[in-house]
């Protein structure tokens, strides 16, 4: 394995940048620097020393339709020939909200938005606007972008819960100041009962209840259909806006999302990542009228941008979407995702190492350390995961020409585990490697 022109260009790195990255998430631990890229094709990354890895970080998730897209690039190209602007609206930015609409099941209206972090702070803005209320319930280990509204305990120590099953809330940044923790409530995720009697006693006071539907920031944690019913029929009831952040899980297991799988229509949802299909860096805030109608001109909320719906996000999105449509995707990346996790599952059982593969559509984790699916409980999955294990694994992976993205952080067992344009082949090959670790 040839590293050395990666290693220079980190030491020229490290004169510019903190650490040697231009953002944070992209140094890569397990080998003490990034992977410094030459290009990217299908599922594969081609470093610039020559080496080729098969891909299970799929850019944190954003090139869901694999890298260098032929359809999505050509859509891109187009824009281009129009003259990539920005700050202005065609008929391409109605078509794709006509199929955002058909998409996903809480879109009525939509607005454009230009990461995921943008769409979840225009959310809860929206959601504070309309309610006229401040406070908003987040649960622990859910992630919402890196905004002051709603990063809080992700990646922090798990503190005890006092009496009403409320988890103080802690910043997952310094920098956050603590008035604004004072209007977050953090509740355990999947506990319908604390979560009903925490709605109770704030009565009349939460604007917005924000969640991932499937908690994929934490690898993969499945939600209980008890407590998800139980979090629509409370805010319903109490005027609450719900607000599914599917960055993540929006189009990763069906068209609709998390919201579809479970069978609950949120009032908000977000969608970024699998959004821009092949990476192009798109998102929106979309939801049902009666919310959406509180985003100016008609509405008091403001929520706008330079760059929002820039021409070349809007034409590469339209095909993404339109290929996600396509009949048979959903079949096809299942049931190369299934043949992935049962794979990885046969091999720990064969060989008794102690770790699980959760995983619903193109998003799983291996939890080392773990002993038994299906998992709810995200607080066992912090106290009991390996992480020198996983380190270990990780080394071999990359050591392998397999690359599995992990922020290396010992409270947040998130190594990002993501299929996108494999091949059955690929996966195949995936195990086989995986076989000699
Ligand atoms: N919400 C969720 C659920 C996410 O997973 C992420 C990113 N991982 C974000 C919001 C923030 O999105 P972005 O990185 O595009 O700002």
């Amino acid at each position: 394995m040839q590293i050395h022109k990666g290693d220079q260009l980190f030491q020229e790195a490290l004169k510019y940048f903190i650490s040697g990255v231009g953002a944070a998430g992209r140094f890569f631990p397990t080998i003490g620097r990034p992977l410094f890229l030459e290009r990217a094709d299908g599922a594969y990354l081609f470093d610039i020393d020559g080496n080729q890895y098969i891909d299970y970080h799929s850019s944190s998730g954003a090139t869901f339709l694999g890298y260098n897209n032929p359809e999505i690039k050509q859509a891109m190209q187009q824009a281009l020939d129009m003259g990539y602007f920005c700050n202005y609206e065609t008929e391409y930015h109605v078509k794709l909200a006509e199929l955002l609409c058909a998409s996903v099941p809480c879109a009525e209206k939509v607005r454009f938005a230009n990461s995921g972090t943008e769409a979840t702070l225009g959310a809860i803005r929206l959601a504070r606007g309309v309610t006229g209320r401040k406070k908003i319930i987040k649960f622990e280990g859910h992630f919402h972008g890196m905004h002051e509204m709603a990063w809080f305990n992700c990646h922090t120590t798990l503190s005890e819960p006092n009496e009403y099953g409320e988890i103080p809330c802690i910043p997952d940044s310094a920098g956050i100041p603590e008035e604004i923790a004072s209007m977050v409530i953090v509740l355990p995720s999947n506990e319908p009962d604390i979560f009903r009697s925490c709605m109770k006693r704030h009565q009349g006071e939460i604007a917005a209840v924000i969640m991932e539907p499937v908690m994929y920031n934490a690898g993969c944690v499945l939600p209980k259909q008890e407590f998800v019913q139980a979090v629509r029929e409370e805010t319903e009831h109490a005027g609450t806006v719900l607000i599914f952040d599917e960055v993540l899980s929006g189009f990763r297991m069906c068209l609709g999302g998390g919201q579809e799988y479970l069978g609950v229509t949120p009032d908000l949802a977000t969608l970024a990542k699998a959004l821009g299909g092949s990476g192009v860096p798109i998102a929106a805030l979309v939801g049902k009228e009666w919310v959406m109608n509180g985003l100016n001109p008609v509405g008091k909320v403001v929520m706008s941008g330079t760059y929002t719906g820039h021409i070349l996000e809007v034409l590469g999105s339209l095909k993404a979407v339109e290929i996600m449509r396509s009949p048979g995707f959903y079949d096809h990346l299942n049931q190369l995702a299934d043949r992935l996790y049962s794979g990885l599952s046969d091999l720990l059982q064969r060989y008794r190492i102690k770790a699980v593969i959760q995983g619903v559509g193109a998003r799983f984790a291996i939890y080392f350390g773990l002993e038994h699916t299906p998992i709810y409980d995200y607080r066992q999955v912090v106290r009991h995961f390996d992480f020198d294990m996983n380190q270990r694994f990780l080394r071999k992976a990359f050591e392998k020409y397999l690359y599995i993205h992990d922020y290396g952080n010992k409270l947040s067992p998130t190594h990002h585990g993501f299929t996108s344009a494999h091949t059955l082949e690929d996966i195949n090959e995936t195990l086989t490697r995986c076989e000699d670790i």
